[in-house]
């Protein structure tokens, strides 16, 4: 395209709320085979809430906020809202530690306690009968998040973080353009597909960890180019990975820099506006 036909293009972006900082990414989309989009914030509103609390809920709480008082994640703000909500006091915690990808770790009260996926809790046992309820929680699409106390589990939290009310929409508008669509996300299997079933997202990549979202994006570009869509800190690498990288406006300044297309509105629907901006701006030149 010729340097002015880019700069229509970008500036038409713009007053859709479609920031394109360099033109040349624009001819980019026009080729994109496969979006591939992170969960939290990106497809859910990024905002969990605690639904269930299976055990004595007084003790499964007070122990989580504990450590999560000292946590920074999306899933310890909803604990701790839960927490303050019922009253719950959490109590001392030291030796806080937080594993990327698993939970926190801490001592209270003399115990050893963890909180998170099961990935963290590894080895201690669990009753066939707490097992169930956890995948029964997770097929509704609900994160399951362990509490154990010294080697033993003594309940679980379930959190819930509902799809954007045009994620759906959005989904159907690319998957019509004959475009791939992949979920990827550190969260459960189970959970992540139960979201990409209620968004109609084909395919499910989950239980990634922090660090190798953009390996994942390195390998689905051998099926054609890549666009990938986040907001977290940890979604800053895949974002530069892709041939496309598209950041929430809502996403953290890492994200929002590592994007070449920064969605201002967080409309998921605007990825498909970007794509026909993109036919738009190259087809005029042809
Ligand atoms: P994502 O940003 O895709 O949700 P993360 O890598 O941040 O993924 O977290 C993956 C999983 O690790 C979470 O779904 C949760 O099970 C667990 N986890 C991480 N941090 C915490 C925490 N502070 N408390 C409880 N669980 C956590
Ligand atoms: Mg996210």
């Amino acid at each position: 395209a010729t340097p002015t036909a880019l700069m229509v293009g970008t500036g038409r972006g713009a007053k859709m709320g479609i920031l394109i900082k360099n033109g040349e990414v624009l001819e980019e989309v026009n080729d994109v085979k496969t979006v591939v989009f992170d969960k939290t914030g990106t497809i859910t509103v990024g905002k969990p809430e605690v639904t269930d609390v299976i055990g004595d809920t007084d003790q499964v709480l007070s122990l989580a906020a504990a450590l999560e008082e000292s946590s920074e994640h999306p899933l310890a703000t909803a604990i701790m809202n839960e927490a303050a909500d019922k009253a719950i006091t959490a109590e001392a915690a030291t030796n806080f530690e937080a594993i990327r990808g698993e939970g926190v770790k801490a001592t209270v009260a003399g115990k050893s306690v963890m909180v998170g996926n099961d990935k963290l809790i590894g080895r201690v046992s669990m009753t066939k009968e707490l097992e169930t309820k956890a995948h029964q929680l997770q097929n509704e699409a609900k994160t399951v998040v362990y509490v154990a106390a010294d080697d033993q589990i003594i309940g679980l939290i379930a959190i819930q973080d509902t799809p954007k009310e045009t994620s759906k929409a959005a989904i159907a508008e690319l998957k019509a353009k004959g475009l791939e669509t992949v979920m990827l996300t550190g969260d459960n299997e189970r959970v992540a597909k139960a979201i990409a079933d209620q968004v109609g997202i084909d395919k499910v990549i989950a239980d990634v960890l922090p660090g190798d979202k953009a390996d994942h994006v390195k390998q689905l570009q051998a099926d054609g180019k890549v666009a990938f869509v986040g907001d977290g800190i940890n979604d800053a690498p895949a974002l530069s990975t892709a041939d496309v990288g598209i950041a929430m406006g809502s996403g953290t300044d890492i994200a929002i820099e590592s994007g070449g297309i920064v969605l201002v509105k967080n409309d998921l629907r605007d990825v498909a506006k970007a794509l026909e901006l993109s036919r738009k701006t190259f087809n005029r030149i042809k």
